[in-house]
């Protein structure tokens, strides 16, 4: 198994990784066909969050290539989707079997090795077979429609709801995909002229940009009542101010992303507002769904904004990726073909 590990910031180099499967029953080890580039990523490779030396990835789809004989359903040659998080195991849920309510997940790709790696040896419950209706393509985005889903359940959305989305980003896209599916109203508004753009393509009917006055326009939209859940995109880099101006009184506020950087918030507008705040960043229990719902077509995500790369040219994708986040303060996401 080998994979690039960041070294030193800005600094990846690739390495014989150790089979850290030691611990487990009995593992299945996947060669890994796809993986995806983010920003959180980025952040780490740059050193701008920190990290541990190890392997970055988040998302990563693969086939089987070696598996415990009794494990039936789980056969050499297919293609699965890996789940990227593992509960930790020591926290007091974890050792009263209450696994999913762990208060210290571990993620891959920020916890341990991710998925820029040829192979990996994973704990056979963490592989959840595709059927053939579901792409490797689409099945990279599981974790972001799976952290959709969990951010849909905590707003209870309701046929008809008006939901301000803050940002618009790949998962942005995504997240106001998945509430039209479930006859929600999203709005989304971006300072970025591009994201926008995409949203439209994206199907989003009503998009706010940089021009619009947001707090005016969902005024119109919502006739005077504003935006009573809104969810709040981190990395977009927008001032979270805006989310608290749109949101009415006692409005539902959710917290997302993936780049958790350190910053000052002045929650006066949320305290006068009385807004119930959640931060989720992790979609749990969601995986079986997500496929499901990739498999109904609720969503597509043929009009993201990716670019690709293969293997072998990562460390050159991160530098490429890294002087852009330089000039533009964003990038795109970018799908690694591992084979
Ligand atoms: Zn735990």
């Amino acid at each position: 198994m080998k994979g690039f590990i960041i070294k030193d910031p800005n600094t990846l180099v690739l390495s014989e990784l150790p089979n850290d499967s030691s611990d487990l029953v009995s593992t299945s080890k996947v060669r890994i066909t796809k993986s995806l580039i983010t920003l959180a990523d980025l952040l780490r490779y740059r050193g701008e969050i920190e990290t541990k030396d190890i392997v970055l990835g988040s998302s990563g789809i693969g086939v089987i290539s070696e598996t415990d004989s009794n494990l039936l359903d789980i056969e050499k040659g297919k293609h699965v989707y890996v789940d990227s998080k593992k509960e930790c195991g020591k926290c007091f849920n974890c050792v009263n079997d209450k696994k999913w309510l762990c208060s210290d997940m571990l993620i891959a790709g920020e916890d341990y090795n991710g998925f820029l790696s040829d192979f990996i040896s994973i704990s056979p419950e963490k592989i959840y077979p595709l059927p053939e209706s579901v792409s490797d393509f689409d099945a990279l985005f599981i974790d972001q429609i799976s952290l959709a889903l969990t951010i849909i359940d905590k707003l209870n959305i309701q046929k008809g709801d008006y939901v301000s989305i803050i940002g618009a980003n790949n998962f942005a896209n995504i997240l106001a995909q998945i509430m039209i599916y479930y006859q929600a109203v999203p709005i989304v508004a971006s300072n970025n002229y591009e994201d926008i753009q995409n949203a439209k393509d994206c199907g989003i009917y009503y998009t706010l940009d940089e021009q619009a006055n947001w707090q005016k326009e969902i005024a119109g939209i919502t006739s005077g009542r504003m935006a009573q859940k809104v969810v709040y995109i981190s990395d977009c880099d927008i001032p979270i101010q805006k989310a608290f101006s749109v949101a009415s009184v006692n409005a539902t506020v959710i917290y997302t992303g993936k780049t958790i950087k350190s910053s000052a918030v002045s929650f006066n507008q949320a305290v006068k507002k009385q807004l119930e705040i959640s931060c989720i960043n992790v979609g749990f229990g969601n995986i079986s769904s997500s496929i499901n719902l990739l498999a109904n077509n609720a969503v597509n995500l043929s009009k993201l904004k990716l670019n690709t790369c293969k293997f072998d040219e990562i460390p050159a994708m991160f530098e490429k990726l890294s002087k852009e986040y330089d000039e533009k303060g964003y990038i795109n996401e970018t799908i690694v073909e591992m084979i």
